[in-house]
């Protein structure tokens, strides 16, 4: 027995083991209790060969040790770079939706008024009879009271026809001076159509203080029409009724579209409708209490709906309200 090309041999089956279960392999067959080496350990008669043959064995025992040890680090090493989580990677990419047209007017209009230091307020949607008509002075005969313009309960509360009542619950809540607008939800009795949706949104804006003036109400929404509209917009009012306001006037906003020439959207005048405003009529400051010698006040309400068609020239107010993603994802 040649036992140092045996060693060589082992040494070599031992450093090329590429795995545990390899080197396994090879520490058994050369060092198990069966190997060659192990046999003629336990026939040794002369303490020469006694010392040979230990020798080989303490010097593969380090070997596997070695290779055990070298195959354990490449192992952790693999995992390592395997299994790592690179937080740093970009994760797995979810469809991101957007806000919703109404929602994008809505804070805009919430933005243009807070830059004015109003408050904003969001007021609930049933209402009675007594604060949505009565104390708007709305007279006992107005169109509105009937079941066939508005929803009624049976308990005699209303689905709100207008954000105005907000106007009143902040008047009785504290004493004036007033800069707040109510935004949300109302509800008409309108058959669905192309201009008309039953469920729509209004943004009304309050204002009572000392000396208030038709210039201030005409300044205020110069300044919020140009912030829907852009800066180039001018603003002219018409003198209308409303049940709660005296004067009344009804503001237009220049069409963007031809810049005033005239166009199919504005109908050829050059101007768009915007929604109501006036003055607060005194009955409306007595049914709260409050004196119209002493205080004035404006009003004044739009729908978000048409702000957010005009914004985005949407034809059909029932796009909307759909929920039609291929519409909504234009916006
Ligand atoms: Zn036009």
């Amino acid at each position: 027995m040649d036992w140092q090309e045996h060693e060589h041999e082992a040494t070599r089956a031992i450093e090329g083991a590429a795995t545990a279960d390899d080197l396994d392999a090879a520490r058994v067959t050369y060092l198990g209790r069966k190997s060659e080496l192990a046999q003629a350990l336990r026939g040794v008669r002369d303490r020469e060969t006694g010392m040979l043959l230990n020798g080989i064995r303490i010097r593969l025992e380090a070997a596997v040790a070695e290779r055990e040890r070298v195959l354990a680090d490449e192992e952790l090493e693999r995992r390592l770079r395997d299994e790592v989580i690179d937080v740093t990677l970009p994760g797995e990419e979810l469809p991101l939706g957007h806000i919703h047209p109404i929602t994008q007017v809505r804070r805009m209009v919430e933005d243009a008024f807070l830059g004015l230091g109003y408050e904003v307020r969001d007021d609930r949607e049933v209402e009675t009879v007594e604060y949505n008509f009565d104390k708007l002075a709305f007279g006992p005969t107005h169109s509105a009271r009937s079941p066939r313009d508005t929803f009624f309960f049976e308990n005699g509360t209303v689905l709100r026809t207008e954000t105005s009542p907000s106007q009143i619950h902040i008047l009785e809540e504290k004493p004036p001076p007033i800069y707040m607008v109510s935004i949300g939800r109302v509800y008409r009795r309108d058959a669905i159509t192309a201009t008309r949706y039953p469920i729509f949104h209004q943004f009304e804006g309050l204002a009572v203080d000392k000396g208030l003036t038709l210039a201030d109400l005409q300044g205020t929404l110069l300044h919020v029409m140009r912030a829907l509209y852009g800066p180039e917009r001018r603003v002219r009012f018409r003198t209308h009724y409303f049940p709660f306001t005296e004067p009344s006037i009804e503001p237009d906003v220049s069409c963007g579209i031809c810049g005033g020439a005239g166009c199919r959207t504005c109908k050829f005048s050059g101007w768009i409708e915007m929604g109501g405003a006036g003055m607060v009529d005194p009955r409306v400051f007595e049914n709260v209490g409050l004196d119209p010698e002493e205080w004035s006040g404006f009003a004044f309400g739009c729908g978000l709906e048409r702000t957010a068609q005009l914004r985005h020239d949407i034809p059909d107010i029932r796009a909307l309200w759909e929920g039609d993603l291929r519409v909504l994802r234009q916006f």
